[in-house]
């Protein structure tokens, strides 16, 4: 059997670096889920497919597959490559597209088929494992967000301002929380933690307290 801890929340909430420090802390791997949307954006800009059209041919030619906590694609490593805004941008696009979601639904199960996970995303504890044990919907105010993202700067594009990162936030966050499939939404029986004026080690010791 095996334990998945789910962590979703909007973009910038700090999900990341949480679940990655809770996974260590309780011994699982960890798998971000954002990371499969972004490589099919990548993939398919990388092939010159515009994203207007991913198909069911397109999608088959990108084998997806996590070992631990690094994705594959086609046998290729894909890391930071993934980070950056048109990645971004394009997963986030890409991701209200049913078809996208169904067939990356099994490459992330399959991730919970051997080992025991956090896994972070949008519809982890909703849609991906509505039975998880245990479930978190980390959030943040979108000023807090904006300003967490440009302190870390790696993702944000050049010459970004706080208004053009909060204006992105903000367009991300209405594309995610309004798509007809898996919009992003806290599972009922999920712990809301709204992390803002925290730090991330009070967040992963909150968690990590509730999940022991
Ligand atoms: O978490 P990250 O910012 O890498 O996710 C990129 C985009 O992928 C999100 O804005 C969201 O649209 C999409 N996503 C999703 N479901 C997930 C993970 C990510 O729709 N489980």
């Amino acid at each position: 059997m095996s334990t998945v801890v789910a962590i979703d929340g909007p973009a910038g909430a700090g999900k990341s670096t949480v679940a990655r420090r809770l996974a260590e802390r309780l011994g699982y791997a960890y798998i971000n889920t954002g990371s499969l949307y972004r490589a099919l954006a990548y993939m398919a800009n990388a092939s010159g497919v515009p994203l207007s059209a991913i198909d069911a041919d397109f999608l088959n030619s990108c084998k997806l597959e996590f070992r631990g906590a690094e994705l594959f694609c086609n046998g290729r490593r894909l890391d930071a490559e993934l980070r950056t805004p048109e990645c971004a941008h394009g997963a986030s696009v890409i991701s209200a597209d049913p078809r996208v979601r169904d067939f990356l639904m099994p490459v992330q199960r399959r991730a919970a088929s051997h080992q025991w996970i956090v896994m972070e995303g949008r519809d982890i504890g909703t849609v991906v494992f509505p039975d998880a044990e245990k479930k978190f919907f980390v959030t943040a105010t979108p000023e807090e967000r904006a300003r967490r993202r440009l302190a870390q700067s790696g993702e944000t594009g050049a010459g970004a301002t706080l208004e053009s990162i909060l204006a992105d936030i903000k367009a991300r966050d209405e594309r995610d929380m309004n798509r007809a499939t898996a919009p992003l939404k806290q599972a009922a029986d999920a712990v809301l933690v709204d992390t803002t004026g925290m730090t991330v080690d009070e967040v992963v010791e909150h968690i990590a307290a509730l999940c022991r």
